[in-house]
């Protein structure tokens, strides 16, 4: 609806001026955290050891408000889910430990904002990306409803969260490793992945299943994970298309478990480290 993106537009504009760190850090310390970066190995940034509050997450919101992605079945944008989703997974990293983790937001078109957001990956000595996002299906699959008098899409058909991996990373082990613990978190809170993607049906979105028992699939065409030289991970949290799992999407019940689960899950990686 109009409404709700301009109420989401008025949330988020004032802290996107271009990209947003929410992180104490000053433009001075992240350019010399910059040079420190190009002067490391790229195999150490993602296989130093584990000290929480060094440890340098990125959590990236998917898209920008000017390209928001899809739209729900009740046509509210994935920005908005993005948004206070990954809000609330950089609020629980800090609070449990994580204190330099940071909120990345990105403004602008939708590909040059990828670009954006791994040249921040990158020079900010990222140890761990994280891109939140919601999903949706491939249109051909959208049935039509009425909501709130508008012609709308949805479709029912497949729900669940589900992760993503490039083997392009130049840390797609570690990865691989976070993706699964994260999905072993989310299994154990008591939500399934979308087992979608190897069908048919999902076309051109059909990806390689590389954890069948908590739903990691590798996608090498994404830049986010292909193109940051830091362990990359994308959510793709829930699906908003379908009408039941939107509801669930926005309630704070359903956001707190998953922002929960990433936190435990990169607990448990930091721990192992
Ligand atoms: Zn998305």
């Amino acid at each position: 609806m109009r409404q709700s993106r301009s109420i989401i537009a008025a949330l988020v504009s004032p802290l996107v001026a271009s990209i947003l760190l929410s992180s104490p850090a000053s433009v001075g310390e992240v350019k010399a955290a910059a040079k420190i970066a190009k002067a490391r190995l790229k195999p150490l940034q993602s296989a130093a050891k584990c000290e929480m509050p060094r440890f340098r997450i990125v959590v990236d919101v998917g898209h920008t408000p000017e390209s928001y992605g899809a739209l729900s079945a009740r046509n509210d944008p994935e920005f908005g889910f993005n948004f206070r989703l990954a809000r609330l997974i950089t609020a629980k990293l800090r609070s449990e430990g994580f204190a330099a983790t940071r909120l990345l937001v990105t403004d602008g078109k939708a590909r040059p904002s990828l670009f954006k957001r791994v040249s921040v990956a990158n020079d900010g000595k990222t140890d761990l990306f994280l891109s939140v996002h919601h999903d949706s299906v491939p249109d051909r699959l959208l049935e039509t409803w009425e909501f709130d008098g508008a012609n709308s899409y949805f479709s029912d058909r497949f729900s669940g969260h589900s992760l993503f991996v490039s083997e392009r990373n130049p840390h797609f082990t570690t990865s691989l490793t976070l993706a699964r613990m994260i999905g072993r978190q989310l299994k154990e809170q008591g939500l399934h992945y979308a087992s979608q993607y190897t069908l048919p049906v999902m076309g051109r979105y059909r990806r390689q299943l590389l954890d069948k028992d908590v739903g990691v699939y590798r996608y090498d065409g994404l830049v986010v994970l292909s193109q940051t030289r830091s362990a990359a991970v994308l959510l793709e949290a829930g699906s908003i298309i379908n009408r039941d799992e939107e509801m669930a999407m926005n309630s704070s019940e359903r956001q707190d478990l998953i922002a929960g689960a990433v936190a435990a899950a990169v607990g448990e990686f930091c721990a192992r480290r």
